[in-house]
């Protein structure tokens, strides 16, 4: 397998996200980050273009990921990225059943392989939904989401609790 889609809701990215584009970098020539626009989920704390412009900036030194949108099935975004399968990351149990089924459900359907990257032990803690949670309570964000982009991602999650949207 020379190249992978990555996919995510991304929302934001964080230091666990990265640390799996980081390793996939060096593993395959091309990542592409695949970033969900979900029209059924539309509270996500970032729009599709805030979450995509974010993941850029984290991995601008990287030369060999890029990062689109797609939505719908998984399968057809794989075919359309051209790319040869999917990389997911594992943390815990408790990713571990949804996602067999996931990699099972794409095989059957389309062929489509899936290879999995075990989360470092200092990131396998870290969820976008924490991070979102941290941010919209004020808390301080460093060493969850990338440096590069820890403003923007707190800014946002401030503004948006000062407006006093619902957590979710
Ligand atoms: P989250 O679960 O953080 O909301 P996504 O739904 O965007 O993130 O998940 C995208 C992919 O990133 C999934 O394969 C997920 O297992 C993986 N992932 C998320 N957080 C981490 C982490 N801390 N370490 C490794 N992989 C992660």
């Amino acid at each position: 397998m020379r190249s992978v889609l990555y996919p995510g809701s991304f929302d934001p990215v964080t230091v666990g996200h990265m640390d799996l584009i980081r390793r996939a970098s060096a593993l395959f020539e091309r990542v592409v980050v695949g970033v969900l626009h979900n029209t059924q989920k539309p509270l996500q704390a970032f729009s599709i273009e805030q979450r995509i412009s974010l993941l850029q900036e984290a991995a601008s030194g990287l030369i060999n990921v890029e990062v689109c949108a797609y939505s719908g099935l998984l399968v057809d975004a794989v075919r359309q990225s051209n790319v040869d399968g999917v990389l997911r990351g594992l943390r815990a149990g408790m990713d571990f059943d949804m996602e067999q089924q996931m990699a099972r459900l794409n095989r059957q359907m389309a062929g489509v392989e899936t290879v999995f990257l075990a989360a470092s032990p200092s990131v396998l803690h870290i969820s976008a939904s924490m991070v979102r949670e941290v941010g919209r309570l004020g808390g301080d964000l460093r060493g969850l989401v990338p440096d590069s982009v820890r403003e923007r991602i707190t800014d946002t999650l401030g503004g948006r609790s000062k407006e006093g949207e619902t957590h979710g």
